[in-house]
């Protein structure tokens, strides 16, 4: 499993940008892919299982801190992070 940061933006950064806020703490997506994106600012799960490309140009709102985590397909090639789990 490799684990993804979201982009942490600002309101402003955001403009336009397709939002999903989660209803609940859990993963707003799961899946059978093998990446993990967490939220950049507090590490909360954001969606798991993500096969690559399944998310690009969103963003996903974290439930735990309320930021703005901008997913990218550019962003899935970054460096792999230390899990915390
Ligand atoms: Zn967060």
């Amino acid at each position: 499993m490799r684990k993804r940061q979201g982009k942490v933006l600002s309101e402003h950064q955001a403009g336009n940008v397709s939002r999903l806020k989660p209803a609940t703490s859990t993963p707003m997506m799961v899946g059978s892919g093998d990446i993990t994106w967490v939220c950049g600012h507090c590490d909360h799960h954001l969606a798991e299982g993500i096969m690559p490309g399944q998310i690009n140009n969103l963003i996903l709102i974290c439930y735990s801190c309320g930021a703005l985590n901008y997913i990218s397909t550019e962003l899935e090639s970054g460096p792999d992070l230390p899990s915390s789990n």
